[in-house]
């Protein structure tokens, strides 16, 4: 694998995998998943072709990642907890309540779901995954986190998916919406409807990367309107986005969410910031 923080570079005097690998990237730009077919996957991350033998449980699933970029993400083996998603010791006991972190905090979504923790390799698919093109690095992912948490994600019967929305202004600086790509995979793999527009982000707020924990839950606060066209009352919802940070923007969308009488409210994320 070459470095995670890098594209795919070709040396001098191209070898053969090389050759394979650029005739795979550039024929899957001009013919989308038809070269499939015929040429072996271009991995979303690295860049780098990987035949279908090599993954066979992923590819099953249609991941464009190669194994080695699989392990990369699923490095951290360690338990995480049910309701906030933080790793927690080898001998923790049942979570479902929230671990020594999160249990004395208020928190409006019942659990949290993800593939791993917001470091290394997964991190820079994260920031990679919201450029212009990563269209394919986050459908990736999001088949990842469908193949890694299958069970949990069809344990929370949810009745809709819905990404966590952005303002409208966004959609002309931002190139694409990774949380809506990411819910578009988790409802084709779940066959649960995708529900974008059910929750509207109805005032432009600052980004919350410079913010600390007080200011960001401040400028979130009723930044989330459920659409008054759609009915939530009694429903089970699994809201999905690519990053948790401190939880407040899953925090705000539970509180419209369960204002409108949702019944359940679960969150599922690429990774969480420990
Ligand atoms: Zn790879
Ligand atoms: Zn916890």
């Amino acid at each position: 694998m070459i470095d995670a923080g890098q594209t795919s570079t070709q040396p001098a005097g191209m070898s053969s995998t090389g050759v394979l690998s650029r005739i795979s990237r550039v024929a899957g730009r001009l013919a989308g998943p038809f070269v499939d077919l015929v040429l072996p996957s271009v991995c979303a991350f690295c860049g780098e072709y990987h035949q279908p033998s090599d993954s066979l449980e992923f590819n099953r699933d249609s991941i464009r990642l190669c194994n080695d970029c699989v392990g990369s993400f699923l490095k951290d083996t360690r338990e995480a907890c049910h309701r906030c998603g933080r790793p927690v010791g080898p001998y923790s006991s049942d979570t479902t309540a929230g671990c020594v972190i999160c249990r004395p905090t208020r928190q409006r979504y019942k659990e949290v779901i993800r593939i791993g923790t917001y470091d290394d390799e997964l991190r820079t698919a994260c920031i990679r995954s919201k450029s212009r093109g990563s269209e394919p690095l986050a459908a990736a992912l999001g088949d990842l986190l469908f193949c890694e948490q299958r069970e949990r994600l069809q344990a929370i019967d949810a009745d809709v998916i819905v990404p966590v929305p952005q303002h409208w202004l966004h959609w002309f600086t931002r190139p694409h919406h990774s949380a809506l790509t990411v819910g578009d995979r988790l409802s084709k793999h779940l066959q649960i409807p995708l529900r974008d527009g059910l929750v509207h982000k109805v005032r432009h707020t600052a980004d919350q990367s410079g913010l600390n924990r007080a200011s960001r839950l401040k400028n979130l606060h009723r930044a989330f309107r459920v659409s008054p066209l759609r009915r939530v009352a009694g429903k089970r919802i699994l809201v999905v986005d690519d990053i948790l940070t401190t939880g407040s923007t899953a925090n705000e969308m539970s509180r419209a969410l369960r204002t409108a009488g949702a019944k359940h409210v679960a969150v599922a994320v690429i990774a969480i910031v420990r």
